[in-house]
């Protein structure tokens, strides 16, 4: 059994064709120094980092970084407009024109669009401007990341899911296991049954990005978020294009706001990026903090298409991948405590984003990068308590990340009653260095700002989208849309999206809110079937599941948890 693991390690790890293997015992357990759960920008800014360091200093140290998607960045999906400052300081040896951005930001503007109009604003608002930026398909600049990490010496193992925390006797995080393989739909075991693999490390780095599902039984299991704002998030549904030559300049970025959020009293807008090889990447961002059980952002999104701001760009155009993912929302206020003893937890996991501006890809390198600082410290002293881990909130408390979060500290709380409130909260804001009228404003889980069908304004949104209709040249239903994720799962699985209280389900999401689910979910999985008798029951097509995490986050009642699936499962994006 433990050749078979070796060997199906091996064969993950392409594309990085990693020459290492993991060396285990018998009882299928690896040792390492640092563990690192994620290979997005935060993970693998860590890594780097760290290497850097521990060479630096004469040490040599394991860093192990594990991926749940088949390769790094197939689960990356980002905008992205992304501020290369800090490449240049997380790589002082690169040379920038080395990074795989697209195209130098060249033109930038916001729309403000009713469902026809548009008024183009004559100035950036604060901290929209993008002077200097660059737009970039992440998972391309993630690939280009591992590369160098790998250099450096970080093995990197991807189609590995971690499914728990371990802990000692004394409640102490010691690593995390990779999923169990090969059981069927109620987790009894087949023939191929795996174990999966105990990863032991002194200390775990939770780089899993928005609304991280291990990170999110930390949080819980030590009260990090004891004292601070409940994290919100947004949802965002993204397509990339491929369009007729010369429609867009690389390099050319419009956001909009207004139509089709301000109409169904939803916070956010879209975003249209000119790409090089004549493609755009357009997509539709809003909170999650909406009321309406109803409403569907998927299909808002491409009823925001057709508006002749973005329609212009996209006719005549093919469509060549889609994804959905959430983002963390809450701000400073919202970040938890960042660490327990022998784990620290970086980039969107903690919230590290900036919302006015949409950007986090840059606060995510930064909080990885004094995550590695902290790690140094840890493994020099070989103390991975909370005593020697502290440090890692320290640094970010002197950094420019607080400066960029601290400024913004109450902006999108100012909007969680409507666009005109959180104008002149945000104007109040801006003349005070971020503090407003009203000092610390507070956020409510996005689950509890869905009101029941009884309370929701009316018309819903699902009677005033009834009569949309996807033209499947410029508007798509999520299904085709689906396809264009290359969303895959193993059939054999417990199934990695849960109801959790089927008994209750019926009578509180079905009956009082008409399950959500089936609306806000961007691909599908939730299908609500009425049977011959009247009688509605969820079914679930896990399959489709993109890892957005916007059920584990909006369902009334805390009513789903999404866990890993197996490792390689779930989108293949190549661009996003
Ligand atoms: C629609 C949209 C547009 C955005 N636009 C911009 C923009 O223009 N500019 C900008 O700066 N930021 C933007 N952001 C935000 C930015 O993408 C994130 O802040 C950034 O990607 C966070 O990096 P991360 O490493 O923390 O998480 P991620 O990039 O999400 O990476 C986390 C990785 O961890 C893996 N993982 C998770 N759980 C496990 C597990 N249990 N086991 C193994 N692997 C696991 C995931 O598969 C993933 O690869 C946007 C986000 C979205 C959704
Ligand atoms: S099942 Fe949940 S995580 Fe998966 S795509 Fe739907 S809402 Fe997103």
């Amino acid at each position: 059994m433990i050749f078979l693991y070796i060997s199906q390690l091996a064969l993950s790890l392409h594309p990085l064709k990693l020459k290492k293997k993991l060396i285990m015992s018998s009882t299928n357990t690896v040792k390492t120094d640092i563990l690192i759960i994620g290979g997005g920008p935060s993970g693998l800014a860590t890594a780097i980092r760290l290497a850097d360091l521990l060479k630096q200093k004469g040490l040599e140290r394991r860093i192990l970084l594990i991926e749940k998607g088949a390769s790094i960045g197939s689960h990356i999906l980002s905008g992205a407009v992304v501020c290369p400052q800090v490449f240049k300081e997380l790589l002082p040896d690169v040379d920038l024109n080395e990074i795989p951005f697209n195209a130098k930001v060249c033109k930038d503007a916001l729309y403000l669009i009713s469902r026809k109009g548009k008024i183009k604003l004559p100035f950036d608002p604060p901290y929209m401007g993008n002077k200097g930026n660059y737009t970039a398909s992440l998972g391309e600049i993630c690939r280009y990341l591992a590369t160098k990490a790998t250099e450096k010496g970080v093995e990197i193992y991807t189609g590995f899911a971690m499914s728990e925390l371990l802990y000692d006797e004394n409640g102490k995080v010691t690593g995390a296991k990779t999923i169990d393989t090969g059981v069927d739909h109620y987790g009894e075991q087949l023939e191929n049954f795996q174990p999966g693999s105990l990863v032991e490390a002194k200390l775990t780095i939770l780089a899993e990005g928005t609304r991280g599902s291990l990170t999110k039984k930390l949080i819980q299991k030590f009260d990090l978020q004891k004292d601070r704002n409940p994290q919100i998030y947004s949802l965002g549904c993204k397509e990339l294009w491929s369009i007729p030559e010369g429609r867009i300049k690389p390099g050319e970025i419009y956001h909009t706001m207004g139509y089709p959020a301000v109409q169904n009293r939803v916070f956010g807008g879209g975003f249209i990026y000119g790409l090089n090889d004549n493609k755009v990447a357009v997509g539709l961002v809003l909170g999650l903090d909406y009321a309406d059980p109803t409403f569907d952002l998927h299909k808002a999104f491409q009823m925001w298409k057709m508006h002749p701001v973005v329609s212009k760009y996209l006719k005549d155009g093919k469509m060549i991948e889609y994804g959905a993912k959430t983002l963390p929302e809450g701000g400073w206020y919202s970040l938890p405590k960042l660490y327990a003893d022998n784990a620290l937890i970086v980039g969107d996991g903690a919230g590290f984003l900036t919302m006015p501006a949409l950007k986090g890809i840059h606060l995510a390198i930064y909080s990885g990068m004094m995550a590695a600082e902290t790690a140094l410290t840890a493994l020099e002293k070989n103390d991975f308590s909370e005593q020697t881990l502290q440090q890692y909130e320290l640094l970010i408390s002197k950094s420019s990340v607080y400066k960029e979060l601290h400024r913004v500290r109450n902006f999108r709380q100012g909007f969680i009653n409507g666009m005109i409130a959180g104008f002149f909260h945000f104007g109040t804001q801006l003349v005070s260095c971020g503090a407003g009228f009203f000092g610390k404003l507070k956020t409510h889980p996005d689950s509890r700002a869905t009101k029941t069908l009884h309370d929701a304004r009316k018309p819903l949104f699902k009677e005033k989208a009834s009569t949309f209709e996807f033209d499947k040249s410029l508007t798509f239903d999520k299904v085709t849309d689906v396809f264009y994720s290359g969303a895959l799962h193993d059939e054999k699985q417990v199934p990695h999206v849960q109801v959790n209280n089927p008994e209750t389900y019926d009578k509180i999401n079905i009956h009082t809110y008409d399950a959500p689910c089936q609306y806000y979910c961007p691909a599908e999985v939730y299908e609500l079937h009425t049977g011959k008798t009247g009688h509605k029951e969820l079914r679930i097509h896990f399959e489709n599941c993109l890892h957005c995490k916007t059920c584990d986050i909006k369902e009334p009642a805390d009513g789903i948890t999404w866990n890993v699936p197996n490792g390689g499962n779930g989108p293949e994006y190549k661009s996003m």
